[in-house]
């Protein structure tokens, strides 16, 4: 990947300037915690599973990152060049409030970012501090967070310096899994530090799937998606190709997808079931979401026309694993991998 030095001057807007005022008091009640202006931490229900119930997500089971050390975040809350029939995000227009979702503000540097990140993480973890059922040794542990799930909302690409602070994430000893939609290759053919694994999301097998079921803001946004996926190879980390399959809508044409991940050659492809929360239940209903069956036969099928064979799943996260590796690479700790 190419380098690309920063000379930035960190101005900042002020949030009344970017987005209605309903808006943030909606994030807020959601437990959105806002940092600087444009960036969120938000808890991830399996931070409160592992914590309180010792059941840890599925990137544990799969990737070996630790859930009651990971930070659920976004460096672009109110950004996006797609507007995604399954995104739980409030879009412009939701709520009655809107703002326009492609007028980028001036940036917070990565450090800010990433500190108030930290400090966010800390006010949610405080409150299970009374908890009787609360695990004091994961407790523990998860005051020191060691992985960043850069993913929560928002494309973040779109924020600048990604690469900066990615790296930001790195220097203090975190493991760093970045999720885009794809549609800024620009953005990912600079990136000054590649995540440690990198996550693109192709929910649909073709233009017209896409066009009806991503809403692209942007002009030529399949096309774009696509060039990323060529651009994948040239990655040295592992990368996932995730589908968020919605029942009746993108869970069909197999060869559609078949060949865009031909295209990205991924280390693996991760069909993962829409669930339906958040802002998302304005636009889906609760009929949307498949099954777990659904996503395995959905693997399967996916699985016969890519030659990738289905290596772990998750019944509870209706989420199967496919891979040409016999079994996924682990991360300990420090970001290094264990094959
Ligand atoms: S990796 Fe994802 S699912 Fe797991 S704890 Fe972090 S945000 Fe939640
Ligand atoms: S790309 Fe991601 S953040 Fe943007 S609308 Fe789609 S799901 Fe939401």
């Amino acid at each position: 990947m190419f380098r690309k030095a920063y000379i930035m001057i960190w101005e900042s807007d002020t949030l009344e300037t970017l987005v209605p005022s309903s808006l943030v008091q909606a994030l807020k009640k959601q437990k959105y915690h806002l940092v600087g202006e444009h960036s969120a931490v938000k808890r991830c229900r399996w931070l409160y599973e592992t914590i309180i119930h010792d059941r840890p997500c599925y990137k544990q089971k799969f990737y070996g990152i630790k859930t009651h050390q990971c930070i659920q975040m976004t460096p672009a809350l109110f950004y996006c060049t797609q507007q995604c029939l399954f995104c739980w995000r409030a879009q412009s227009g939701d709520l009655g409030a809107t703002w326009n979702e492609m007028k980028l503000p001036k940036w917070n540097s990565p450090e800010k970012i990433v500190e108030g990140s930290i400090k966010a993480q800390l006010k949610i973890l405080s409150g299970y501090k009374g908890n009787p059922k609360t695990n004091r040794q994961k407790l523990k542990e998860a005051l020191t967070p060691r992985h960043a799930a850069i993913s929560l909302t928002g494309e973040p690409t779109l924020y600048e310096p990604i690469g900066e602070l990615i790296k930001a994430f790195h220097r203090r000893g975190f493991t760093t899994f970045l999720v885009s939609n794809g549609t800024v290759p620009s953005a990912l053919a600079e990136l000054s530090e590649e995540p440690t694994q990198l996550y693109i999301s192709v929910c649909a097998p073709d233009k017209e799937t896409y066009m009806q079921v991503c809403r692209p803001q942007i002009p030529k946004a399949w096309e774009k998606l696509n060039k990323t996926l060529e651009l994948l190879p040239s990655f040295k980390c592992p990368k996932v190709i995730r589908i968020t399959s919605v029942r009746g809508l993108n869970m069909k044409n197999v060869e559609g997808y078949s060949k865009l991940i031909e295209k990205a050659n991924s280390t693996y492809v991760e069909p993962k079931a829409y669930m339906h929360v958040g802002f998302s239940r304005l636009r889906l209903s609760y009929d949307n979401m498949p099954s777990h069956s659904e996503i395995r036969e959905f693997a399967m099928r996916l699985a016969k026309e890519t030659g990738y064979n289905i290596i772990d799943e998750s019944k509870e996260s209706r989420v199967a694993l496919l891979s040409r590796l016999e079994k996924s690479i682990r991360f300990d700790e420090h970001g290094f991998c264990r094959k």
